[in-house]
């Protein structure tokens, strides 16, 4: 971790550019400014590599690449009537990537809704598991705030929380580091360089599995002969500690993690019958929070759910995008990725309708292929997003103007397209 990113509030020297809530991962960090430097956009505050490559992804203004329909360069109005085109003419669409904002999803489940189309975030593999791990056990998250205020002990499943995070313990840091001492442990990883406070860590003897049901088995006070000393220690920290909170990254278990999520909430049910814990998941890339979550208040059901007038399907297994690619299930792939040029949208030989990063022009320019370029919230648009957390939707402006339309503006002239197309079809006024 850089020493800058060791205070909430920015230094000095990021005094200039414009106040900003970055918008490439779930802890959209508010702290931090950017400044435009020769066209492009550099961030004062932090050396964050996440944010810094995201920002590198928007070159100067104007450069906004045209629409295109099978490669050819047309009208945003053309692109949107060959996307309405092959909508209406699909049977069972997949709405893929979904790497947008609130207002972007909003309107996309209706557009979802008007066509029967299946919802799957790509990164729907990491969200599944614990989704089902929370119908199961419920939960007991933690907060950004609750951490930074309370955590004596930090325990780290299987992460070391920063490579993928790369501002986490400058968020969660001890808001006051003389009132109480931090101690943060890592199981099955290694610490990032520069952690302040106490720092150890516990290798496996066994995988991840193993250590996780010891532990779990440890803080319930069960006697095991052959108990891993450094687990056993560290279970009695745990139950010692004031505030402990357990972190996991859904996106780095392996195989089958949903019992290393399983396995967490039930550590830390055990450790609140006596003293004070939560779990706090490192997840929400890509816009994920913020897809099932409004995928859920709309309909009632989370993502992998087809949604249509004739009802709701939730399918946590059958409806994953890679199988329904794989398996010819669906027969239309519309892909959004707002946020930044990844994730790309999977190669396919169903029409493709890309509403896309402008970086992915020239990957998109290929017959049965409909791009159309958007802006990216926080960066060339306003808009909103869940944080890591999910108690809080954090607004987000826009630096510049490209020119580039929103998601949301996207679907919804899709979704008056087709309403359009019903009515001439039907025959009414
Ligand atoms: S940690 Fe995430 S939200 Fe914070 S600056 Fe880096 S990429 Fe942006």
């Amino acid at each position: 971790m850089n020493a800058t990113a060791q205070t909430e509030n920015p230094p000095p020297s990021a005094s200039a550019g414009q106040e900003w809530t970055c918008p490439f991962c779930a802890l959209l960090c508010d702290g931090f400014r950017v400044e435009s430097q020769q066209g492009g956009l550099k961030l004062v505050g932090s050396d964050c590599s996440k944010a810094v490559q995201g920002l590198a992804s928007f070159g100067p203004v104007p450069a906004a690449p045209s629409a295109t329909v099978d490669g050819r360069e047309v009208s945003p109005d053309a692109a949107l009537d060959a996307a309405a085109e092959r909508l209406a003419a699909s049977r069972m669409p997949l709405f893929g990537g979904l790497a947008t904002d609130v207002a972007g999803m909003r309107q996309l489940v209706r557009l979802a809704n008007q066509r029967g189309a299946i919802l799957d975030h790509a990164r729907g593999d990491t969200l599944m598991p614990v989704l089902r791990t929370l119908q199961d056990r419920g939960q007991m998250f933690s907060t950004l705030a609750e951490i930074r205020n309370r955590a004596d002990l930090v325990v780290c499943i299987g992460t070391d929380a920063a490579s993928n995070f790369p501002e986490f313990f400058r968020r969660c840091g001890p808001v006051d580091e003389v009132a109480f001492a931090r101690r943060t442990v890592f199981v099955g990883a290694s610490a990032p360089a520069g952690l302040q406070g106490e720092v150890d860590e516990v290798a496996l003897h066994g995988d991840l599995f193993d250590a996780v049901a010891m532990l779990a088995a440890l803080i319930d006070g069960r006697r095991l002969p052959a108990a891993d000393a450094a687990l056993g220690q560290l279970a009695q920290a745990m139950r010692a500690s004031t505030y402990c909170v357990v972190v996991f990254e859904p996106g780095r278990l392996p195989a089958q993690g949903a019992l290393i999520a399983e396995a967490v909430l039930r550590i830390v049910m055990s450790l609140n019958r006596k003293t004070r814990a939560g779990a706090f998941m490192l997840g929400g890339a890509d816009g994920l929070q913020t897809a099932n979550a409004v995928a859920t208040w709309m309909s009632g059901l989370p993502l992998r759910t087809r949604v249509g007038p004739l009802g709701l399907d939730h399918d946590p297994l059958q409806y994953a995008s890679d199988r329904l690619l794989q398996e010819g299930a669906v027969d239309l792939l519309l892909w959004v990725v707002s946020l930044g040029p990844n994730p790309v949208p999977p190669g396919t030989a169903l029409p493709r309708i890309v509403l896309g990063h402008p970086a992915l022009a020239a990957d998109c320019a290929a017959a049965g292929t409909v791009f159309i370029p958007v802006a990216t919230p926080g960066v060339n648009a306003d808009g909103h997003l869940f944080r890591a957390d999910g108690v809080v939707t954090l607004p987000l402006r826009a630096l510049r103007d490209d020119g580039l339309p929103t998601v949301a503006g996207v679907a919804k002239a899709l979704e008056e397209r087709l309403a359009l197309r019903r009515l001439a079809t039907e025959g009414r006024p």
